[in-house]
């Protein structure tokens, strides 16, 4: 493995000077950082610092608010949601196409920010732009397919005209992880907006300024600035004064928070999406090409140093190809360039935090202690990063271990070879989760065939995740404790509206008619049943 920075020499050292680190002068220059955190509303006068998992320099300190900064927000979002709610679909789309742009040009800023505050590698902060991007010109573009009204069929064919309508479901609280720190604060939004809502957000303390980034920029596209209000602070002291407030709830993060979540939505009988954890399998089947293979799995394992939900974690491998695989997996992963840094050659930078550093090192201890072997990587490396762990592949992992079964979110995967198509599916479906899966084979039939069988919400064949989760089109989410609800397509989009139908009675009637009697009535109705059926009706 190479290292893109093996100086030990941080990055930037103490508080960032514009006139001296080309970074700061980019992105980080103070009075951008204020026009950021201004967004917060916050009265407290709290602040909480921020630190970039580059080389732990300070980068901001941002407002803290309290659950009556939560309620002001409700008040701004419902007042603005009234009014944006009678906006036409074009005006919406308008806003959307605008932010597309916008996000496009603003990228380098964009990336510098991501990277500074998340420590991921640039390309990665990449697939963040992108994924805006694609959500904003996807839901632009297919406002009036989702949204529009539709013509029903009524009880009697003419009699009844019905109209079935997407009405907004008012103010959507979004509560969102560190991990995608622009996409997740932002992309499942986007069509909250687009179907005449508001939105109070609650991003993750870790990843603040990425996330008023895309505020400030949702802004410039053109939406009202209070139909987008940015809350700050821990998700357990505001999560229940936001759910208590919400139409609907979004999040994303941890299965454990899910669960809380989906009770107190339960309790205000509002409805909620969450997108949770994975322990995603790829499965290479005897006919995969092994190069092809190798280089997905190189990137479905490492991407964002394996702290992306649909991140794989586990490979099963069919045994006529086992060896070769082995061989191309970790030499491709020996070749990754490691860094922390800005640059676009870092394949995978540093973890998050500490505590994320903390799961992988205890993950690959408790593995290594209880007999399984290190195939590549396996220490953490300060050198590059204070946070840093190499990419790690496992062999020999038992259900004893911890990481057999938990997920760890970061760059470590447990490799196990398998004799039987069937028993390789078993394996993979066993546990809890059921995110995401992948297959390689060049029999793509057959493994469209078999995918039918993997318990995951999404499965890529002959791709990592990638296939899958750019499909925007499509739904995205997982199956058992993976999460509920979709986001993406039309489930992505119909989750913030209230289905409502109109029915409009002409003619007659459909109760009684003409003073006819009960029987007369019943039979009449009778009769247009069995005529409808005939017909073919629905
Ligand atoms: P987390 O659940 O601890 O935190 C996520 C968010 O929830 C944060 O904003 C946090 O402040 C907030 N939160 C925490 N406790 C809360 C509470 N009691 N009430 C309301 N909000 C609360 O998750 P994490 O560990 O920071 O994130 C990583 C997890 O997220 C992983 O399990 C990962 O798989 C999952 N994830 C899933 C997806 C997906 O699309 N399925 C995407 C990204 C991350």
């Amino acid at each position: 493995m190479s290292a893109s920075n093996p100086s030990p020499e941080p990055l930037v050292e103490g508080p960032r000077d514009p006139e001296h680190d080309p970074r700061a002068a980019y992105v980080l220059e103070p009075a951008h950082v204020a026009r950021l955190t201004d967004r917060v509303l916050s009265t407290t006068g709290r602040t909480l610092p921020l630190t970039s998992p580059l080389d732990g320099a300070p980068l901001a300190h941002i407002p803290q608010s309290s659950t009556e900064d939560v309620a002001e927000a409700y008040a701004r979002a419902r007042a603005a949601q009234k009014a944006w709610a009678r906006t036409p679909l074009e005006q919406r789309s308008a806003a959307l196409l605008r932010l597309h742009d916008i996000v496009l040009d603003r990228l380098p800023e964009i990336l510098d920010l991501i990277t500074l505050e998340s420590g991921k590698a640039r390309k990665h902060a990449y697939d963040e732009a992108l994924h805006v991007a694609l959500t904003a010109r996807y839901y632009a573009r297919k406002a009036h397919q989702h949204l529009d009204s539709r013509r029903r069929a009524g009880v009697i064919p003419v009699l009844t005209r019905v109209d079935h309508n997407r009405v907004p479901k008012g103010v959507v609280g979004i509560i969102s992880p560190w991990n995608y720190p622009l996409t997740m604060a932002i992309s499942d939004g986007l069509p909250a907006l687009m179907a005449g809502n508001a939105v109070v957000t609650k991003p993750d303390a870790q990843t603040m300024l990425t996330a008023l980034l895309g505020a400030e920029m949702i802004e410039q596209a053109g939406f009202p600035r209070d139909l987008w209000v940015v809350v700050a602070g821990p998700g357990r002291e505001l999560g229940t004064p936001m759910i208590e407030r919400s139409d609907y709830i979004c999040f994303t993060g941890s299965t454990a928070t899910g669960k809380i979540i989906a009770k107190q939505c339960a309790e205000q009988l509002i409805g909620c999406s969450l997108e949770l954890g994975g322990k995603n399998p790829i499965l290479v089947l005897r006919d995969a090409d092994v190069e092809k293979a190798a280089e997905g799995a190189v990137r479905a394992s490492f991407s964002n140093a394996g702290q992306l939900c649909v991140s794989t974690e586990r490979m099963f491998v069919a045994d006529q190809v086992y060896d070769r695989f082995v061989e191309r997996f970790v030499a491709r992963t020996e070749a990754m360039s490691l860094g922390a840094g800005l640059d676009w050659e870092i394949d995978m930078g540093p973890l998050i935090s500490e505590d994320q550093l903390d799961t992988a090192v205890a993950h690959v201890d408790d593995a290594v202690a209880k007999g399984a072997r290190v195939l590549a990587g396996g220490n953490a490396r300060p050198d590059i990063a204070p946070y840093f762990f190499e990419p790690t592949i496992l062999e020999g992992v038992t259900p004893e271990m911890t990481c057999f079964g938990n997920e760890t979110f970061g760059p470590v995967v447990s490799i196990y070879r398998f004799h039987d198509e069937a028993d390789a599916i078993a394996r993979a479906n066993d546990g809890e989760y059921g995110l995401n899966a992948s297959i390689y084979s060049q029999d793509g039939k057959r493994a469209r065939e078999l995918a039918k069988q993997v318990k995951c919400g999404t499965v890529n064949i002959n791709e990592g995740f990638a296939s899958a989760f750019g499909s925007i089109d499509s739904p995205m989410g997982g199956m058992r404790e993976s999460g509920m609800g979709r986001r993406q397509g039309a489930e992505g989009i119909h989750r913030y509206t209230e289905s409502q139908t109109v029915a409009t009675q002409r003619v007659i009637k459909v109760a009684q008619n003409f003073g006819m009697s009960a029987e007369a009535h019943a039979k009449l109705m009778t009769l247009s049943l069995r005529v409808l059926k005939k017909l073919g009706r629905a």
